[in-house]
């Protein structure tokens, strides 16, 4: 990669960053399609999100990732929100075009392509996403969109509530109740998805699952949006049972993907950008 001053620079803000993959995902991204193009990680501290988008107006950076602690703080900062981000409450991806700030929330799509690519049609299906935070939200707002009758189970019940809420404002409906292996073991006899939206089974906790194997059947599609490991607990006791698996590698991908068409207007290199973090996670996906 050669950076002259003509490179345009985009990058990915928040704290801690140094365990992100989108630096490597997203430079072999540019050069395998040939743009002039740089993508940095910045630590990025709570609190700072208006000196952030001041200084990338300033500086002229054309995109930014967002992540923990910021996708929320950063939305009052921005001249344009796309509504689902707006409806999620969360923005993961900023535009800068000639010093305006487009947000947009890039995760629920990803999500939903990583269903589609494994054949998955939600319309009408019953099912459990465990978790109410960040990730949550935009994978709940995807399924209710596409017909997915749901029901959200989180730790913090109030928060579960909380999300019911939000989706209700928009005209669906969601049940919600905590989560418990009680509630998991009577939600799951209706579902046919089960999505792990917490981070429980996230390294370096890896042997941890937040849904108890007995529970997991063979007609069940299970989900983890936790990426690190590809193969979580949860994922392993219901490829044991013989349930159908998607992790979280897949959303990660095509996020990202979909961030990069934003930026460049070149259709993303997805074969390039998987194997990259699937050699960054040391994980061979065939
Ligand atoms: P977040 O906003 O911090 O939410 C964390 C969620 O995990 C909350 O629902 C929290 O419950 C729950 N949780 C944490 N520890 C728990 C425990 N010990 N037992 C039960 N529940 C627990 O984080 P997020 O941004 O939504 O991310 C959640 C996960 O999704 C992370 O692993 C992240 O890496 C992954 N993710 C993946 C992608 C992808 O592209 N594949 C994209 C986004 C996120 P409480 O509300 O009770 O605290």
């Amino acid at each position: 990669m050669r950076i002259s001053g003509a490179t345009t620079v985009c990058g990915i803000v928040g704290d801690p960053i140094e365990h992100s993959l989108s630096p490597a995902m997203q430079n072999a991204a540019f050069e395998a399609v040939g743009v002039d193009y740089v993508y940095v990680p910045f630590r990025l501290r709570r609190g700072a999100a208006n000196i952030c988008t001041g200084a990338m107006r300033a500086l002229g950076v054309r995109g930014l990732n967002v992540t923990v602690p910021h996708k929320v703080d950063i939305i009052r900062h921005l001249d344009w929100v796309e509504r689902s981000a707006m409806r999620i409450g969360a923005v993961n991806t900023i535009l800068c075009e000639e010093g305006r700030l487009y947000g947009y929330n890039t995760d629920a799509p990803g999500f939903v392509r990583s269903l589609e690519s494994c054949g998955v049609d939600v319309g009408g299906m019953e099912v459990v996403v465990m978790g109410a935070g960040g990730a949550a939200r935009a994978v709940v707002f995807s399924l209710v969109d596409r017909g997915a009758c749901v029901t959200v189970l989180n730790r913090d019940e109030a928060r579960a509530a909380s999300l019911a809420d939000d989706v209700a404002a928009s005209g669906f409906r969601v049940s919600h109740g905590a989560l418990t292996d009680r509630r998991i073991e009577a939600q799951l006899l209706l579902a046919g998805l089960l999505v792990n939206a917490t981070s429980v089974g996230m390294h370096p906790r890896r042997d941890e699952s937040p849904c108890p194997r007995r529970y997991l059947r063979r007609d069940l599609v299970v989900c983890d949006l936790v990426y690190n490991p590809p193969e979580t607990m949860l994922l392993r006791d219901a490829a044991t049972v013989g349930a159908a698996t998607i992790n979280g590698v897949e959303m990660l991908v095509q996020q990202g993907a979909l961030a990069f068409e934003l930026w460049t207007g070149v259709r993303a290199p997805v074969d390039v950008m998987r194997s990259v973090v699937c050699k960054e996670l040391g994980y061979d996906s065939h």
